[in-house]
């Protein structure tokens, strides 16, 4: 059985507005296992970018905790949380955004290494070659500027860039949604290559279920800032939740029969600020009875890895 590398207990996070609360994770619990990945999916809103956010300690949780290395990481400060960015690192969406463009490249993906005193400047070059291998781009680019490279290349360098203090997870938030299908599953590919290399453990954060599913070895759906479902990537045709087999339907296929209708949820995402009682899914569920409007279902075990939150199961 894989060892647990992070836990994250019951994480909650509120953000106040206007003297409101907005609930953007509602008491989130996931173990998260070394080598593997979990994709974590919803729509936008849902509170996956929130959760990422907390794994990196960008934000901090309202309550919660979030081990690793039998440490709460959300109670870190000064040094120790900068010691923790050497094993939990995050590529995003945009790279272009988080790269200094008057910066080449051999100086970004060395940037970490430089600023952990891994390596010393004069050792840079040849680190940076041997990194740029590792992501299957040519040594030469050390010498580019992040404009000189198409989006796939420059999600590559910020792979690699990641990768550079060797982290044991790596947290992608919506790390391939910009780029076009083809290039996109060129970098799954290549993370896929690189996890089984090295081990990492990926927090992969999407809302293209069926990306996700190609190879996330265990998949968390969230709703409206609550896991609703969790279940092996394999098994994700036998999905039990209405809102996951919503999104099931919603996916395009070449095999879609040219007649058929594509079914689509109707009914309004509630606001975050004004959530109902119950189960947060009620206003689009066709399934919605009494005791959906009284009381929130929890999140239950129903076979073995497969835990639902609903009144059904
Ligand atoms: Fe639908 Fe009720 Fe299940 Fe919520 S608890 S998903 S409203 S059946």
């Amino acid at each position: 059985m894989s060892k647990v590398i992070m836990q994250v207990k019951n994480i909650t996070k509120k953000f106040s507005a206007n003297n409101r609360f907005l609930t953007a994770c509602d008491n989130i619990h996931l173990n998260i296992n070394a080598g593997e990945t979990v994709g974590i999916v919803g729509e936008s809103g849902c509170g996956k970018s929130t959760l990422a956010k907390m794994i990196m300690n960008i934000y901090k949780p309202t309550s919660g905790e979030i081990i690793y290395h039998n440490q709460d990481i959300t109670k870190l400060k000064g040094e120790d949380l900068r010691q923790n960015y050497r094993h939990i690192q995050m590529v995003f969406q945009d790279p272009i955004s988080a790269f200094n463009p008057k910066m080449k490249i051999g100086n970004i993906i060395c940037e970490p290494l430089l600023n952990f005193k891994s390596i010393k400047k004069s050792q840079m070059k040849e680190k940076a070659k041997e990194l740029l291998r590792l992501v299957e781009l040519p040594e030469d680019f050390i010498d580019r500027y992040p404009h000189n490279l198409s989006g796939g290349q420059r999600q590559r360098v910020a792979i690699d860039r990641a990768l550079a203090l060797e982290p044991k997870i790596i947290v992608c938030d919506e790390a391939t949604s910009a780029l076009d299908v083809s290039v996109q599953a060129k970098i799954i590919e290549l993370l896929v290559k690189l996890q089984r290399e090295k081990n990492i453990t990926y927090i992969f954060i999407c809302h293209d279920l069926a990306l996700v599913s190609l190879f996330s070895h265990r998949i968390a759906v969230m709703y409206l800032g609550n896991i609703v479902e969790k279940i092996d990537g394999d098994k994700l045709i036998k999905a039990k939740h209405p809102y996951t087999k919503a999104l099931l339907k919603a996916v395009f296929s070449l095999n879609n029969e040219q007649n058929k209708n594509i079914e689509t949820l109707s009914g309004d995402i509630p606001s975050p600020l004004d959530l109902p009682k119950g189960c947060p899914f009620q206003n689009r569920c066709k399934y919605c009875k009494d005791i959906c409007k009284q009381e929130k279902p929890k999140l239950k075990e129903i076979s073995v890895n497969h835990h639902v939150a609903c009144h059904l199961f």
